[in-house]
């Protein structure tokens, strides 16, 4: 079962985006080292064509990515008629706008696929960690998930992450939602041609928590607030 609590909107100038998405970041990872992981460096299951972004997340990893690097990346894909990475066709405050509704959420056609991070170097060790958008950040395991064939995650901590997804779309909420890769390529390709597979961000239309883990989800958005002046959850 689901609810809605006070979502709290953020409208915020751009300029004002990047400190604050860096104080969410350094909150979520801070306030994740309580739950048990067994991810760690040279880790890099997860590390594929099939990361999700916003555009706000990947222009602040475009920050380090010169003309060049971004030139490599575009030319490390797979040519046209190759395999298709991971493209989201509905974005998590969409599908959660419909839960809160009672509605069921239009099917994602976004189909993975197998194919290495081009940020991963040759020790499976990432070149752009501290830039790294929070898909990255909230992949995380209790197992190990290249031995045991799939992640197992706190429950509690899916839902953290399910929130700070959606506080991500939020702030960018008049950006967009896609595969990181197409996002970071999209200056370098002709014709702009990868902009069809990103797609709109939504508002938050509330949160999606279990009724079991509402005070503990209140403590964790008291802390955001307090470490980022993000206003989510506050009572008006
Ligand atoms: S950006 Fe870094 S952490 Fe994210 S998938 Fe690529 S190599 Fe892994």
């Amino acid at each position: 079962m689901t609810m809605g609590v006070d979502a709290g909107m953020n409208v915020r100038d751009a300029g004002e985006r990047f400190p604050v998405l860096v104080a969410l970041y350094d909150f979520y990872d801070q306030y994740t080292t309580r739950f048990q992981s067994a991810c760690g460096p040279g880790c890099s299951t997860c590390c594929t064509w099939n990361v999700t972004s916003t555009s706000l997340e990947a222009d602040y990893l475009l920050e380090i990515l010169d003309a060049d690097a971004r030139r490599r990346i575009s030319q490390a894909l797979p040519r046209p008629g190759g395999p298709v990475w991971y493209r989201p066709t509905v974005t998590i405050n969409e599908t959660a706008a419909c839960f809160l509704a009672m509605r069921d959420p239009p099917e994602d056609r976004g189909i993975h696929t197998q194919g290495r991070c081009p940020f991963l170097d040759d020790h499976d060790l990432c070149k752009v960690y501290e830039r790294r958008p929070f898909a990255c950040r909230a992949m995380s395991s209790r197992n190990r998930c290249e031995e045991e064939g799939e992640a197992l995650m706190d429950p509690f901590l899916l839902s953290v992450s399910l929130a700070v997804y959606q506080i991500l779309e939020d702030m960018d909420a008049v950006g967009c939602t896609g595969n990181l890769i197409d996002l970071l390529v999209k200056e370098v390709t002709p014709g702009d041609t990868q902009r069809p597979f990103l797609i709109e961000n939504r508002p938050l239309p509330g949160f999606l928590v279990e009724p079991a883990h509402e005070r503990d989800f209140a403590a964790f958005l008291a802390g955001l607030r307090e470490a980022t002046g993000l206003r989510y959850g506050e009572k008006r």
